[in-house]
């Protein structure tokens, strides 16, 4: 394993002020309404275009297109501290960016660049992007769609299912067969707007957390989409997909660590507020030994997501590290998470305190952009190779 040389764990003065400038709006913005949109499953897509106007819908995206020209340091720093309020705002954010944006910003020819990157990165189009079928998640490379060859023109059936913006999404890149069944090279990526003839939207999902972010099906029903909207060459579809999942999967990391930091601040500070036996909670070994496990496993997280995003700041493959950041922060989460509503005692089970949320929330975690045992299977295929 490469040597972690020269990383440094010391926030520079840009995260300083983008976690600043984040928990200043998320104290207006955020925090009356989050468990109003939760309980409501309402996403609020006006949010997204103030987190726009912050830079925040294009960090990654350099200064020429629109985008802030921020590396993968800020881009974790922004997710964590959105995901600390609230883990849907982060899903959303972190999908739009790294999914949607990162795939057309790492694949799309200079024209469609031009023509995508600067309205996603200022939060004038929100992105949505579809790998996942109903019938096809951990094995995606097996998927239905089709993409039918003719003329100058693509023809897409099927239908993706688990889509972040899939209803409210502008655009969408979506990856689609063009090939045989089994070949890895035989799918396509494809910049599908909202409107087009033939894309609809489908079933929005009814959630267990991160209720807030917008899950629907995307349907496809002879929808005729131009040859200049495929994504590099005819083939390369599935192969793009993986290398963005590999930067993807910091995204998960952060948004997981996040939650685990906010649901560990959360029951620290209850902690030392409430009282049992005339003393504050905190004076119990039982409880104080709770937090020290939380807070050593946040900080091994952190160390893990901000390893995997200095190598992919400098170039390097990421492959393991961020499947094993994504692995390490998402199972601490859900536990830390579990630690927080056991500290808030029967309150933590109530929606009077965040608790229980971050504990809904923190499970999508070990699930998303491929699931923990899909992390396992990454991880031990590079080290035994
Ligand atoms: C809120 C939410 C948002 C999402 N957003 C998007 C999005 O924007 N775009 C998108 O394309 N997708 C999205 N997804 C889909 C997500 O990536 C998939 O749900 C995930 O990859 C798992 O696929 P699956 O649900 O089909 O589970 P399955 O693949 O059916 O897995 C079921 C179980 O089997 C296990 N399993 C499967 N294969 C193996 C194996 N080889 N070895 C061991 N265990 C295995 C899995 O780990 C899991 O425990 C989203 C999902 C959710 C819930």
């Amino acid at each position: 394993m490469e040597a972690p040389i020269g990383i440094s764990f010391i926030e520079s003065e840009n995260q300083k002020m983008i976690a600043k400038m984040i928990q200043d709006f998320g104290e207006k913005e955020m925090v009356p309404n989050r468990m109003e949109w939760d309980e409501s499953q309402h996403f609020p897509l006006d949010l997204f275009k103030k987190l726009g106007h912050l830079g925040l819908m294009g960090v990654l995206v350099p200064e020429e297109y629109g985008g802030a020209g921020f590396g993968y340091h800020e881009y974790v720093t922004a997710i964590v501290e959105l995901s600390k309020i609230d883990g849907s705002i982060g899903l959303s954010m972190a999908a739009h960016n790294s999914l949607c944006t990162g795939h057309i910003l790492q694949f799309a020819n200079e024209s469609q660049k031009q023509q995508y990157l600067p309205k996603l990165a200022t939060g004038e189009y929100l992105g949505a992007w579809g790998l996942t079928e109903p019938n096809t998640g951990s094995d995606a490379g097996n998927m239905r769609t089709v993409a039918e060859k003719k003329g100058d023109y693509f023809i897409l059936n099927g239908a993706k299912n688990f889509i972040t913006h899939g209803k409210s999404g502008d655009v969408a890149v979506v990856i689609a067969r063009t090939g045989e069944v089994g070949d890895s090279h035989g799918m396509s990526a494809f910049i599908v707007e909202r409107g087009t003839p033939g894309f609809s939207a489908g079933k929005k999902e009814n959630k267990l957390g991160m209720r807030a972010s917008e899950t629907a099906e995307m349907v496809f029903t002879d929808c005729k989409i131009h040859k200049s909207q495929l994504i590099g060459n005819e083939g390369e579809g599935f192969v793009q997909s993986l290398k963005v999942l590999d930067g993807g999967r910091i995204s998960i990391a952060s948004l997981s660590l996040g939650i685990a930091e906010g649901a560990y601040l959360a029951a620290l500070k209850y902690s030392k507020e409430r009282h049992q036996f005339n003393q504050p909670i905190a004076n119990f070994q039982g409880i104080s030994f709770k937090l020290a496990e939380m807070a050593t496993k946040v900080e091994a997280a952190k160390l893990l997501t901000y390893r995997a995003a200095d190598l992919k700041n400098r170039g390097m493959s990421v492959n393991r590290e961020s499947a094993m950041a994504k692995l390490y922060a998402s199972e601490i989460a859900v536990e830390v998470a579990n630690d927080g509503v056991q500290i808030f005692g029967g309150y933590g089970y109530t929606k009077d305190f965040p608790a229980e949320k971050y504990y809904r929330d923190a499970k999508l975690c070990t699930i998303g952009e491929g699931t923990s045992e899909i992390q396992k299977l990454v991880i031990s295929r590079s080290i035994l190779k």
